[in-house]
Parts: structure tokens; C-alpha cells; sequence
């Protein structure tokens, strides 16, 4: 048996082998020590036929699956390999092999997957020109591709973007690309997934294009938008090698490929995603407080999935968005049709899900069941869509493909409360099959006839007590308490002495134990044969079934938007391709939903490709800025999902990315400083948004010196304002007051303030937006109200007073003196684009001295204390 093992697991290096012996799987050598240390398992020895011991460790196979992912989960690949022949009809050691290989991409024990995400397996072919990206979630069965052209820089970019919208938990890739180390290891730290390199050969054109063709039965790829796809082909086709290589079922639930093009959604790398907290928060990584938490009022896991999808990939084309957008109008118009939608799809599983439990070969009968009463209620759904106005909703209903065949198949076979288990039987209906039937039948007599014996030898030997039992190593016995031993016929063979009471068995007893018996099993395998038989006919089916989960699944989304726009007041967008965003009274869709004691306040945007492209924000902390710069980003991505939005009214203009800079990322592991990572990502943003984009800016240049931060906010805002470099919508939030100064310098450009009153000592945050500068920061009024002790504030304030008084502008003049390299290049670049701006960045101490100067009363001043001002303002300068 050793031998046995040592030959497969040459075949599995890089995988745990579990390899089945009886009722365990085993581990042995590496793998045990490994399992035993991951899984907190003994770690015992067995003899290997060698000096030492083999150390080895296992798990019960009926509890195997939690092991099987807990080890998958920290990334491990696990070989199951089981007894492929009945080991009573063997001869010598029974034969085994590698069944399936589950891999952290390919799990799909659905007590592991969360049921609202997908589980995503990644294969990525690059070359120095071009990469090919496809995924799968195997569970399910969907698979996406899509191609870039370009140089190193854009290819590796625009991976990130896409990793971050897949977010796989396996990739497999080319070796081209897994020689790029710095790139799979930045892959590897930023996404926390594994990556191993594939055969080389899957990857080749003729090979994979042929793996497609195979997998999708086809002879020819033209219908699914191969052409010109050579880096796609690549990757699909690998990825299809090794799901066979893998799975070894025949996946015919992976019959759909979706060639897309990035270009058809409104692109957000990974920052931007978390920044806007799409599908989970910041802190704490939770779903609550999340935009999909808010959104996601789906009834079905698949709807749940998809909605999730919608989020990640906000639309770019209008007439697309207003198809949806129309959808979810016709349901709020129709409100009671939005409850009955409810009602009807509570009652549908995840059928997808269930889809691939068929197609692997591991479902119950009790998934059956699921999947008929899911299927029970399309024809309801159907009928009351088809009376809607909706064209995108009666083209769903029209689609819908109300599968009446596979519920009749169901219905007419598998019983109503079917057990776990498929090998035991009492799953399928007796009326289903004759000789089941007649099994059945041939079973209920003998029990019958046992019955009737146990009375005659009840009558026969007067003993009251006795009765026939059955186990499961003798059979049938009559079994006689202990008292009445003395009344027991000769026909009796004793066969089992238990404490109180002797088993015997007679002949006739044991001629009908026969019959019973061979009834049963032959019953059981029956039923077995015809669950089979009716698991695959359901699996031919699988395409069909799959598109009628589709197309509940968008119903779910749908009706789950419509439900949420209802209960939130949300309006329905208009779009618009001219750049212009005009929204009135825009509130946070999430705050609003989170805030307990407090009223949100609502705020107008309006952001357009001329004079209004810029909004500089000011105001104190805690004002409500990075609020209300959200609120404007997420109320563009809803309306370009198809929701309706948190506004009066809103028209929006498509974006084709938003980007957001917002406070310090709190994930600081790749070793940069703070001040680093901020740089990085305005790199990011300055060299890949474009006139269309959208730009979030909170902050920038916070992270250094006074100086240097608002010289680099100020050329950052010069360089997004020039139509030729960037031109992008942005909001800009910022400290830097000085920053104001550009309304009316630089076309585009407008100041708004966040206003706050004074109340003594205290402020109050008004939460409002209002036009012009903000003229003080009120940072020591925020401090206090934070609850900064009382000791620290009234210091404060001094201090304050005592800069103020003195001359503040000490540093400016060291700095406008200054002859650093760094400081006179970002002066240069100021004064190169516009020799003003210098002379205003540093002009605090120059507008002091004016002031002075205008505050002399020129017909009263005598020359000597003209001279003496003179001397004063020279020593300040
Ligand atoms: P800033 O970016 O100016 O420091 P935030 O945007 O972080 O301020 O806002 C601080 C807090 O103020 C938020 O957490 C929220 O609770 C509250 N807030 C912001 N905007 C509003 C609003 N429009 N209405 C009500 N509360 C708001």
C-alpha cells in the first residue's frame, strides 16, 4: 500500500495527498507533519517497510471537508485521492487514485464560499506586449476574459485595477510573468492570494484555442469575441487545462464565455474602491456601512452576487444605465409588485450555486428540492412582469424560461422529505418506477409476514414478551427474555445471549430475512441508479437552467435597487455625455443611514467641463468635507450602476473614472512612508485620469512640510485644471487657504466653503456648502470639542494669539530665501506657469507691510517718524 501511495503522490508533489484508507483520509511524511501543525492533529507514525517510522496523521472522511478548507483557506492545494473500486470485490490492494484537487481558486463546499461573493480562480498570460486575463468562479460556472495591448506600464496598471475589481484567491500565470518577481510579489502582498505558474504549453495559441473549443463544443470560437484575442485565448484556454486537470469531472455547467472590454466600465483602482467603501468599510473590513450593504436588499444569494458586480462595475454607456434605471422606475411605480417580487423569490435558492453541486456530482436529493422550489415560482414571476410598462422587465419575463420539465421531473421522482444521505435510500417515489414499486412491495409483505409470526409464536409458546427484532450483524431474531427461557420451542437456534434475554433464529425466519433483505438493498441501489439518472438528465440541462438563474438573479438586483430608492427618498438620475454633474440637495447615502441623533444636510454640486471643472474646498476638520466630496463621487457611481440617488435631483454626467487621494491609506505594509504612499497615488492619478474623469482630493500635501505641501497642492491643482494634461472634475479639499487665491487666476476654478458659526469659544458645524473661501481653520475650537484637555486649549489660543501678533510669515521668508534644490524647483514650476502665484504664496509678510503702509496718514506723519517706519519695515522684510 505504501508503494501504492508513493506512486501517487510523485504524481502530486505540490499538493496534500489525502489519501483514503477506509473510513480515514491519511496523510503521510511532509504532508502529515504539515497537516498535523495547520490543523492541530496528532502526528503518529505507521511502519513503511523502511528503518523508521513514516510519520502520518488523518482525518475521519465524514468530517473531512472542514479540513479539506481549512487547509485550502491558508492556501495549501489538497489531492483527494479515493478507493476507485469496492474494496469487497478486490483482489489484493484496492485501486486509488486522484480524484479531484481542490485549490484556494477552485473550492466550492459551500460552507466555506460566502454566499453573497464570489470565489474567484485567475489565469493570467503576459508578455511584454500584451496580457490576457480569465476568470472563473467554479461553483458557478461564469467565465470572464478580457485583453490589454501596451506597454509594460499600462499592462501592469491596468492588471492591478482589474485584480482589484476580481479579487481571486488563486492565480495562475505564464512563466513570463512569474519571473517577474517584483511584480507577483507586489500581486501577492496587496491581494493576500496565492500565484503559481502553470504549464507553459496550455498557454500555447493552438493548444488553448483548442481547450475552448472542446470545453464549449464548438468547432469554431467566432461567437464568443475571440477574434484578435490572442492574449485571451491564451489565458482562457490554460485556465480550462487546468480546471480539467483539476476537477476531473467534465464541467459542463463552464459553458459560457464573457470576452469583455475594460473600456466598457468606469475603471476604479483598488484605493478608489476602498476609499469609497464599495463593498466593505475601511476599518474594520465589514459590510455594514458599506455602499453594497446599503444597496443589497436582494432575496437570493445569486441576486446578492450580482448586485455586488453592478457596484464593482459601474457602466459607462447611458442607454444601458436607463435600462436599468427604467426597470427599477416601473417597480416604484408599481410598489405592490416590488413586495410580490419579494415574496416569490424568498422561496428560490441559490440556484447557480446548486447548478454546480450537479454538474461536480456531489448534490442530495435535497438540493433537488431546493432547485424544484425555486423553479416552482417562475411562472408567477413571469406572469406578473409580463404586465409591467418596462421593456427591460418584460424582455426578462419573456426570456424566462420557466423550466416546467425539470419541475415535473422532480415532482414526480423525489419524495418530499428526502434525507442527506443518496446510498441509503427513501429519496425517490414509489410510483416513479415499477420494479421500485414492486421492490417496495415485496418489502412491505415480509414485514407484513413477520408481524403475523411474531403473533403465532406469541399464541404458540405463550411467551407474552416476545418479539423479533433485527441488527445488523444477525438479522432477524426472536428475542426471549431471560424468565421464559423454559417456553422456548426445539425449533429454535439460539444465536446471541444478552444480559436479560436470549436471540434465536428459526429456518423459515431466516428464508424471509433473505428475501426482505435482498429486497432492501436491491431497493437501495435502484434508488440510487434513478437519482443518478435524474441528477444527470438535470445536468443536460444545465444551460437552461443557468440563464433562468441570470434572470432572476438581475430581477433580485433590480427589485433590490427599486426597494432601497423607495425607503431612502432617492430620485432617479438623468445622464448625460456632456460633463456636466448638477446635483441639488445630494446627500451621503451611507452617513445619512448612520447617523443617529443628527438630520443629514443635503448640499448642491455642480461641477462641469468649463468654468466649474475645479471646486477647492475649505473649512475646519470635522466640517464635512470629505462628506460631501464622497456623496458626489458615490452618487456618480450609483447613477452609473442604475441606481436611483440620494439627491432632489440629480444629472449626471458619465464618468469614465472616479479616482480618489483621501487621508493616509492605513495599510503601510509595503514599507513607504505615508508621505510616500500620498505621492504615489497623486502619480497615479496625474498621469491616468483624463478630461472625463472624476477626481477626489482630500488633503494632498498634508503629509510634509507646510511649504512643500502647499507647493505641490498648488501645482497639482495647476497641472488637473490644464485641458491638455488632465482637465478632470475635481474636488479638492484643503487646508491650505492660500490655495483660494486661484479662483479667477486659472480658468475653471471655484472656491467653496463648508460653513461653521462661532458661538463663543465653541463652533457649530452647519454642514452646509456654500461659495468663497473658508477664512479660518478653527482648529483649536475642533480640538476642544473632541475633548483636548481644558489646559491644552487655553494654551493653545495663547500661542496663537502670540503668532498672530508676532510676525508669522518668519518661515515663508526662509523659505522664499531658500536655495535647495527641492524647494527652488517647485518654486520654479510655480513661477514658471504663473509668475503671480509666487509672489501670492508668499505674500502674508508683503500684504502686512501694504497694510502699514496704507494705514499711514501721509499729511500727519513727521520725516522722523517717517524715517523710523522705514527703518521698522526694512528690518521685517
Ligand atoms: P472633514 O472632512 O471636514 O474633516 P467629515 O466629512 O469627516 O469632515 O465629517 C465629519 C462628520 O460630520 C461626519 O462623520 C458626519 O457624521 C458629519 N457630517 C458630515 N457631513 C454632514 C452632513 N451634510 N450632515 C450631517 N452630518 C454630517
Amino acid at each position: 500500500m505504501m508503494k501504492q501511495y508513493m506512486k501517487i503522490k510523485e504524481k502530486h508533489k505540490d499538493s496534500i495527498l489525502f489519501f483514503r484508507l477506509g473510513d480515514f483520509y491519511e496523510m503521510f511524511f511532509d504532508d502529515a507533519i504539515i497537516a498535523s501543525k495547520e490543523l492541530e492533529i496528532t502526528l503518529t507514525g505507521r511502519d513503511c517497510g523502511k528503518k523508521e517510522r513514516a510519520p502520518m496523521c488523518g482525518v475521519p472522511y465524514h468530517s473531512a471537508d472542514s479540513y479539506i478548507a481549512k487547509l485550502v483557506e491558508k492556501g495549501y492545494r489538497v489531492a483527494i485521492c479515493e478507493q476507485i473500486e469496492d474494496a469487497s470485490q478486490s483482489k489484493g490492494i484496492v485501486k486509488r487514485d486522484v480524484v479531484r484537487i481542490i485549490t484556494p481558486g477552485t473550492i466550492t463546499d459551500d460552507k466555506v464560499l460566502d454566499e453573497k461573493s464570489n470565489n474567484y480562480l485567475c489565469c493570467i498570460y503576459m508578455d511584454k506586449d500584451g496580457i490576457g486575463i480569465t476568470y472563473v468562479d467554479v461553483s458557478i460556472g461564469d467565465l470572464y476574459t478580457t485583453q490589454i495591448i501596451g506597454n509594460e506600464k499600462k499592462i501592469e496598471r491596468i492588471l492591478f485595477d482589474e485584480l482589484a475589481k476580481i479579487r481571486p484567491n488563486e492565480i495562475i500565470v505564464n512563466e513570463f510573468l512569474y519571473n517577474n518577481e517584483d511584480l507577483t510579489n507586489s500581486i501577492r502582498k496587496r491581494f493576500n492570494t496565492v500565484i503559481d505558474k502553470f504549464d507553459e504549453w496550455a498557454f500555447e495559441l493552438s493548444t488553448a484555442e483548442q481547450k475552448i473549443k472542446t470545453q464549449m463544443s464548438v468547432v469554431t470560437l467566432e461567437g464568443y469575441g475571440f477574434k484578435n484575442k490572442k492574449y485571451s485565448i491564451a489565458s482562457t484556454g490554460a485556465l480550462i487545462e487546468y480546471l480539467n486537470e483539476t476537477q476531473k469531472v467534465s464541467l459542463n455547467h463552464l459553458n459560457n464565455i464573457t470576452t469583455y472590454s475594460i473600456n466598457k466600465f468606469m475603471v476604479l483602482d483598488m484605493n478608489t474602491r476602498r476609499n469609497l467603501e464599495l463593498t466593505e468599510t475601511i476599518r474594520g473590513k465589514s459590510k455594514k456601512g458599506s455602499l453594497f450593504w446599503l444597496l443589497d436588499k436582494t432575496s437570493t444569494a445569486m441576486g446578492g452576487r450580482l448586485l455586488k458586480r453592478w457596484i464593482e462595475e459601474p457602466l459607462i454607456n447611458i442607454e444601458k444605465i436607463n435600462e436599468r434605471l427604467e426597470s427599477v422606475e416601473e417597480l416604484i411605480n408599481n410598489i405592490l409588485l416590488i413586495d410580490d417580487i419579494k415574496k416569490l423569490l424568498t422561496s428560490v435558492y441559490d440556484i447557480e450555486r446548486l447548478m454546480g453541486k450537479i454538474v461536480y456530482g456531489n448534490c442530495n436529493a435535497r438540493d433537488l428540492l431546493s432547485l424544484k422550489n425555486s423553479i416552482k415560482v417562475f411562472p408567477k414571476l413571469k406572469s406578473i412582469l409580463l404586465t409591467t410598462n418596462s421593456k427591460q422587465l418584460t424582455k426578462l419575463a419573456k426570456n424566462l424560461d420557466t423550466l416546467n420539465d425539470i419541475y415535473e421531473l422532480i415532482e414526480k421522482s423525489v419524495i418530499e422529505d428526502p434525507p442527506l444521505t443518496v446510498k441509503e435510500g427513501n429519496i425517490i417515489k414509489s410510483e416513479y418506477n415499477k420494479e421500485l414499486f414492486e421492490l417496495r412491495e415485496a418489502m412491505t409483505k415480509g414485514k407484513e409476514w413477520l408481524s403475523k409470526l411474531e403473533k403465532r409464536e406469541k399464541e404458540r409458546t405463550g411467551i407474552k414478551s416476545l418479539k423479533i427484532g433485527f441488527n445488523k450483524v444477525f438479522g432477524y431474531y426472536i428475542e426471549v427474555t431471560k424468565s421464559n427461557i423454559k417456553y422456548v420451542p426445539d425449533n429454535y437456534i439460539r444465536k446471541q445471549t444478552l444480559a436479560n434475554s436470549e436471540r434465536y433464529i428459526t429456518p423459515e425466519l431466516k428464508e424471509m430475512e433473505a428475501k426482505i433483505l435482498g429486497a432492501e438493498e436491491k431497493s437501495m441501489k435502484l434508488e440510487y441508479d434513478l437519482f443518478v439518472e435524474i441528477r444527470n438528465t438535470i445536468r443536460q440541462e444545465v444551460k437552461r437552467i443557468q440563464k433562468a438563474a441570470k434572470i432572476v438573479s438581475t430581477i433580485d438586483a433590480l427589485n433590490s435597487l427599486a426597494q432601497v430608492a423607495f425607503k431612502n427618498n432617492f430620485v432617479r438620475p438623468r445622464l448625460n455625455n456632456k460633463g456636466i454633474i448638477k446635483i441639488k440637495n445630494g446627500r451621503h447615502p451611507v452617513v445619512e443611514k448612520m447617523l443617529e441623533n443628527e438630520l443629514f444636510i443635503p448640499n448642491d454640486t455642480h461641477l462641469d467641463n468649463n468654468q466649474n471643472r475645479i471646486a477647492i474646498i475649505t473649512g475646519p476638520n470635522m466640517a464635512g468635507k470629505s462628506t460631501y466630496m464622497r456623496q458626489v463621487a458615490l452618487i456618480t457611481l450609483m447613477a452609473q450602476i442604475g441606481s436611483f440617488v440620494p439627491a432632489d435631483e440629480a444629472n449626471i454626467g458619465i464618468v469614465d473614472r472616479i479616482f480618489t487621494r483621501v487621508g493616509a491609506s492605513d495599510d503601510l505594509s509595503q514599507g513607504q512612508s505615508t508621505f510616500m504612499v500620498e505621492m504615489s497615488e497623486v502619480a497615479n492619478i496625474l498621469n491616468n485620469a483624463t478630461n472625463n474623469s472624476l477626481l477626489i482630493l482630500d488633503e494632498i500635501g498634508r503629509g510634509t512640510s507646510t511649504f512643500d505641501g502647499l507647493s505641490i497642492a498648488w501645482a497639482v491643482v495647476e497641472y488637473i485644471s490644464d485641458k491638455n494634461k488632465v482637465g478632470a472634475k475635481t474636488l479638492f479639499a484643503t487646508h491650505y487657504h492660500e490655495l483660494t487665491e486661484l479662483e479667477g487666476k486659472i480658468e475653471g476654478i471655484k472656491n467653496y466653503n463648508i460653513l461653521v458659526k462661532e458661538k463663543g469659544d465653541d463652533i457649530i458645524f452647519l454642514r452646509k456648502i456654500d461659495k468663497g473661501g473658508a477664512d479660518r481653520s478653527y482648529g483649536i475650537e475642533v480640538a476642544k470639542l473632541a475633548g483636548v484637555p481644558h489646559e491644552v486649549i487655553r494654551r493653545a489660543h495663547e500661542i496663537l494669539s502670540e503668532l498672530e501678533d508676532r510676525d508669522i510669515a518668519k518661515n515663508s521668508v526662509a523659505i522664499t530665501k531658500s536655495n535647495t534644490y527641492e524647494e527652488s524647483k517647485t518654486n520654479e514650476t510655480i513661477g514658471e506657469k504663473n509668475n503671480n502665484h509666487q509672489l501670492d504664496l508668499f505674500s502674508i509678510k508683503e500684504s502686512q507691510i501694504i497694510d502699514k503702509l496704507k494705514s499711514i496718514d501721509m499729511m500727519q506723519i513727521t520725516p522722523l517718524d517717517a524715517i523710523n517706519l522705514l527703518y521698522e519695515l526694512s528690518k521685517e522684510a
